[in-house]
């Protein structure tokens, strides 16, 4: 009996330090121009939850604008009863208790309609007082009105951004760092291709031992990115190729941006469901969750991580 009881209170002082060590995430969304955002939200939960290190909740705007066929297919629990609607529309309602968790990932998209004034005033107070933020894809289109928004993207497309927003950022082909004052739309991608990440930065804790130059799948490559470009670090960059109409210029991949307290990770990669299973795009958003949320990477380069000429694949 005793012998139970002992066991049974060891089990049970595995389990709370195992739930402590957690990181308690968070995964926005609801509206996003790219059809697929259901289902690439329950990837980035499964790739995260996979680790042991990631608790994932999502909270996704009842006012769902695109993507009803993937909601469907890729259910979450909780987030059963959207409303579809034929324009993305303000849910007065979608109020996330942004301070329970340490992280908050937004996979909103292109033309998301802003959140409500009490809702974004409580997240720059999350972020602001040291809250994690992961940023992907069409999540830096979303709402280009918002100042502090666009601080914490750093650089952003689309949504009539210009040179009222901020430079342009890149790399050079002499590889300097540009600030780029130049007039002009924000935001631009070719056709979708398999291009390579070159690391910019290889000591900062999500870049750390990884190949200097790696393959990534399929995928757009976002170009001409531009804003308020603040406290942002460039990790890593690629080469958008005349060859698909790009910019002939190394543009931001990999970015880590400070905003008050709070630690920003942003990655333009990420369009479909085969960038999203891309090892490298899974290795940066496990690394990159992990540093938004703790400042530290403990999560280790997998040994299936593309090399310079070949890319690599997980299920989706
Ligand atoms: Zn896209």
């Amino acid at each position: 009996m005793k012998f139970k009881q002992a066991l049974l209170g060891l089990v049970f002082l595995l389990i709370s330090i195992t739930s402590q060590a957690q990181i308690k995430t968070l995964i926005v969304d609801g509206q996003n121009n790219h059809v697929q955002w259901p289902k690439i939200t329950h990837m980035m939960k499964d790739y995260l939850e996979e680790t042991g290190k990631f608790k994932v909740d999502v909270k996704r705007s009842a006012f769902t604008w695109q993507g009803e066929e993937f909601i469907k297919a890729f259910p979450i629990s909780g987030t059963e009863n959207t409303e579809a609607l034929p324009k993305s529309k303000t849910d007065p309602n979608f109020k996330p208790n942004f301070k329970a968790y340490d992280l908050v990932i937004c996979n909103f998209g292109w033309n998301a309609a802003p959140w409500p004034d009490a809702t974004q005033k409580a997240f720059e107070k999350y972020i602001k007082s040291g809250g994690g933020l992961v940023v992907i894809h069409a999540a830096d289109n979303s709402f280009p009105d918002w100042a502090a928004y666009n601080e914490m993207i750093a650089i952003g497309g689309w949504g009539d951004r210009t040179e009222k927003d901020g430079p342009y950022v890149y790399y050079d082909n002499d590889g300097n760092l540009q600030k780029d004052m130049t007039a002009g739309k924000a935001g631009h991608h070719g056709a979708q291709h398999e291009y390579q990440i070159q690391i910019r930065d290889t000591e900062h804790p999500i870049t750390k031992g990884m190949p200097l130059k790696w393959l990534h799948t399929k995928d757009e490559l976002y170009d001409k990115l531009r804003g308020p470009a603040k406290n942002m670090n460039v990790l890593a960059t690629a080469y958008s190729s005349k060859d698909f109409s790009g910019t002939d210029r190394h543009e931001p991949m990999l970015m880590t941006i400070d905003y008050g307290k709070g630690r920003i990770f942003h990655t333009p990669m990420g369009h479909v469901d085969y960038s999203v299973s891309c090892v490298g795009f899974i290795t940066s958003l496990l690394r990159g969750s992990e540093w938004a949320a703790t400042g530290k990477v403990t999560i280790p380069i997998p040994a299936d991580f593309p090399t310079a000429e070949k890319t690599s694949q997980r299920a989706e």
